[in-house]
């Protein structure tokens, strides 16, 4: 069997490893175990001491950091050209991104760096007969493409976020990475070197409620008054705002507004449910969600069941009290 050798990208915002990073090294972990593969992640600065540890714990035998790697990170194809080589020189074949901005703009520049095959938005990895068979779905969700991959010519993958977990895998035991130091060159002078010049952070108000981290939903249970209180209490917690397909169909706003299977489906920290009795039209827009907290005034409501928390409470009485505070709070400003 030829021989394989994963490496995946993780960025560290704020030097520590976040969600996306440790839904990485799970996934490797699991990927390397069923493909006999041996692995190692890639940090675009140092990792200090406690990142080192969560690398550890998450059972990563090594970690390379590219020295001058931040300084790349606003000329991608320069990042790009520079992880081509470390790769080369680790002698990888396949290659896990985060489907993230840094990982779709990375991924095509790795791929024709390296000669490599590239396959974006992997749902399901699984072996069958040392042979790694991956899917995903196209044409928007309406069919599943799969692939498989024999570890003779490197591949390119991204993995979307919701298909990164961070849970810890029980087979997998706590580690001490090597941790080293590879040093980047200069990117060739021929090639047209874009650079990113300004990071602008998303507006909860306007960003895509795919991207949003924590939402607000309003369902029937919503009147007219509450919609409006609510909407100015998201915008004074800064959170986004969603609602059910009933409150869409009143033509309060947008379909871009709207959560569910025919809508938007979410993957925020925290998913508050107001006045949404919990439909599985609903539901199976939001189960993702890390965490979900219903309100509503039936206590036998069906989203309760969904919910790690729920209040029994009439939205008419809580959400002005809710809007009153968030006043006295924030100041009556954003
Ligand atoms: C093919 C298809 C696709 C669909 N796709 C979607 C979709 O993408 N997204 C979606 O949301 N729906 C979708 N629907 C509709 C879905 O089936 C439900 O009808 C809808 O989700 C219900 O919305 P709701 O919870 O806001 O309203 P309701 O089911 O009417 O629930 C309102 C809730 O508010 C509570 N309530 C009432 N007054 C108060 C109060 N004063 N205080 C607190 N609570 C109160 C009630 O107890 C109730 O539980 C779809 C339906 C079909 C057939």
């Amino acid at each position: 069997m030829t021989s394989r050798k994963i490496l995946t990208i993780v960025d560290l915002p704020g030097s520590e490893l976040d969600d996306t990073g440790l839904g990485l090294l799970s996934y490797c972990t699991r990927l390397a175990g069923f493909i006999e593969a041996t692995w190692g992640a890639v940090t675009m600065i140092e990792p200090v001491d406690e990142t080192v540890a969560s690398f550890g714990a998450y059972g990563t035998p090594a970690v390379k950091f590219i020295d001058g790697g931040a300084s790349l990170l606003d000329t991608p194809v320069s990042l790009g050209l520079n992880l081509a080589q470390l790769i080369r020189d680790e002698a990888a074949n396949l290659v896990v991104l985060p489907h993230n901005d840094l990982g779709v703009t990375l991924a095509p520049v790795l791929a024709a760096a390296l000669d490599a095959a590239l396959f974006t938005e992997v749902y399901s990895a699984r072996q069958v007969d040392g042979v790694l068979h991956l899917s995903r779905s196209a044409l928007g969700g309406r069919i599943s493409e799969s692939r498989s991959w024999e570890g003779k010519q490197p591949l390119v993958i991204t993995v979307p976020l919701r298909s990164l977990s961070r849970i810890l895998l029980p087979n997998v035991r706590a580690c001490t990475p090597s941790v080293s130091c590879w040093k980047s060159g200069d990117c060739p002078a021929d090639i047209p070197v874009a650079k990113v010049i300004s990071r602008i952070p998303p507006d909860p108000q306007t960003v895509d409620l795919t991207d949003a981290e924590v939402i607000f939903s309003a369902g029937k249970g919503c009147d007219e008054a509450v919609y409006a209180q609510l909407q100015e209490l998201c915008q004074l917690l800064n959170v986004s705002f969603g609602v059910t397909r009933p409150v869409y169909d009143l033509g309060w706003c947008g379909f871009e507004r709207m959560v569910g299977q025919t809508g938007r489906t979410v993957t925020p920290r925290f998913y508050l449910a107001l006045g949404i009795s919990g439909s599985m039209h609903h539901l199976g827009g939001i189960k993702d969600s890390k965490r979900i907290v219903a309100i509503n005034n039936d206590a036998k409501a069906p989203i309760f069941p969904n919910s790690d928390d729920g209040f029994v409470a009439d939205l008419g009485e809580l959400v002005p009290r809710l809007l009153d505070r968030a006043r006295s709070v924030c100041g009556g400003e954003k």
